[in-house]
């Protein structure tokens, strides 16, 4: 599978983006980049968005992702996220004020909504156009769950943000060739305070979230935040796992 990593960050600035990820092209997941580095053209081509949970670094894009598909004669979008995040997304974000619900909205150009919602219950394994999907909590300081994504025989678990965790790691070393594994190391090791109280990892708690995880894949920190991006890079060095790597905003052939 083809993994184009839009964000790899926790923070934003010129160079560095907040957390999305594309497989394939056409199935996304978190969407804090997604409409400001595609072309409408490329947008258009999302048929669905897992969301891990409601920080707006995750979201960013997603009212205008949805704001663009209502102008265009395309498929409609999907999202995907847990039932306690999506209530979340519901309640605080698509509630009429900070955005419109766009999945009761008919769209001039197809005659239809261009979003619907697609709430995963924890643990269930559900298809979507061939491709499984399932939802595991993770440990973060707000409702949020991990997806396990199985697309043409090769499976990818990412974690979005999380601190300590084990359930996903649970799943993912049961199941079928996974290629990859994208976590978390937001903050260096001398602010680890820092990372327990906002349910986060270091490299250090990456380094033991390692050690949970009996697939050979490469894991991935992603979500750095841009000040100490370096630091990070070198504890993930450090810990000496051939598997443990920093994530990078590229396209990455798994
Ligand atoms: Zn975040
Ligand atoms: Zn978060």
């Amino acid at each position: 599978m083809r993994l184009k990593v839009l964000g790899a960050y926790g923070a934003s600035d010129a160079e560095h983006n907040l957390t999305g990820y594309l497989l394939d092209d056409w199935f996304a997941v978190d969407a804090g980049t997604l409409t400001s580095k595609l072309s409408f053209a490329q947008q258009s081509r999302i048929q669905a968005v897992f969301i891990t949970h409601p920080h707006a670094d995750h979201i960013r894009d997603l009212p205008h992702l949805i704001h663009n598909r209502f102008s265009q004669n395309t498929g409609m979008l999907t999202i995907f996220a847990a039932r306690d995040v999506m209530d979340l997304l519901s309640k605080n974000v698509f509630n009429g004020i900070v955005w419109p619900d766009f999945s009761v909205l008919t769209s001039p150009f197809t005659g239809k909504p261009a979003v619907q919602y697609r709430v995963m219950t924890a643990g269930k394994k559900i298809t979507f156009n061939d491709i499984g999907l399932t939802a595991v909590p993770v440990d973060h300081n707000i409702p949020a769950s991990g997806v396990i994504v199985e697309l043409n025989g090769q499976a990818i678990t990412f974690t979005g943000d999380t601190g300590p965790t084990s359930e996903i790691w649970k799943r993912t070393n049961k199941t079928d060739n996974v290629v990859a594994v994208v976590t978390e190391a937001s903050f260096p090791n001398d602010q680890q305070l820092l990372a327990d109280e906002s349910a986060h990892l270091s490299p250090q708690t990456f380094g033991d979230e390692l050690k949970k995880i009996s697939v050979d894949a490469p894991v991935y920190a992603s979500h750095r935040k841009i000040p100490f991006e370096r630091d990070i890079e070198s504890q993930i060095k450090n810990l000496r796992d051939r598997r443990a790597r920093v994530l990078l905003e590229k396209n990455y052939t798994l």
